[in-house]
């Protein structure tokens, strides 16, 4: 399925700001407070993905941020497109991840300092499982992270045309 990825990338950033939102307004402490900037750009970027499972995938590395990140922190969402590709990147300013660990993270089970992230709560599955769905889509999913300062996930697809009639047109 074609879908626009600014929009799907849109709906989980606005279900994360919804969840404090209402936190707010019903007067209750939020768990965690975190700030989305978006850096998108002005274009619109059509991918060939299932929704639902991207969903998962970008829902899974938002709450991977805001979950390794302390109080207050800022999540920078960015939606770029190069020449052939379309990259979205999540970046946080958490714990980061020690370079040793950067090859493993996306394994089943892995999780980065077993008593840390007991503490957090999870499976280590939300990863491996990210990576499985975005390879299916010829996607390449990666990570840049320095301990201490922070991570940033990043997601590359090709993007096609929104309208293939279009080049029928061009002949
Ligand atoms: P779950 O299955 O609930 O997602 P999880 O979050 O532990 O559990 P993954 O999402 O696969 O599992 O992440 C694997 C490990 O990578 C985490 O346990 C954590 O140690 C590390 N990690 C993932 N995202 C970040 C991040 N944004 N900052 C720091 N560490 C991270
Ligand atoms: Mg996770």
């Amino acid at each position: 399925e074609v879908i626009n990825l600014n929009s799907l990338f849109n709906f989980v950033l606005n279900r994360f700001d919804m969840i404090l939102e209402s936190d707010a307004k019903n007067d209750q402490t939020a768990t965690k407070n975190y700030n989305i900037l978006r850096e998108f750009t002005k274009e619109d970027v059509w991918v060939e993905v299932d929704p639902d499972k991207f969903t998962q995938v970008l829902d899974n590395i938002m709450n991977n941020a805001v979950k390794y990140s302390p109080d207050g922190g800022t999540i920078t969402a960015r939606l770029i497109k190069t020449k052939t590709r379309a990259i979205l990147s999540i970046s946080d300013q958490g714990l980061g991840i020690p370079r040793k660990d950067l090859d493993s993270i996306f394994n089943r089970f892995f999780r980065v300092d077993k008593s840390r992230s007991r503490a957090q709560g999870g499976t280590g599955l939300g990863l491996a499982i990210s990576k499985e769905v975005v390879e299916k889509f010829n996607g390449r999913i990666w990570v840049d992270s320095v301990e201490n300062k922070g991570s940033t996930f990043y997601i590359s697809l090709a993007y096609v045309d929104e309208e293939p009639e279009d080049d029928w047109d061009a002949e």
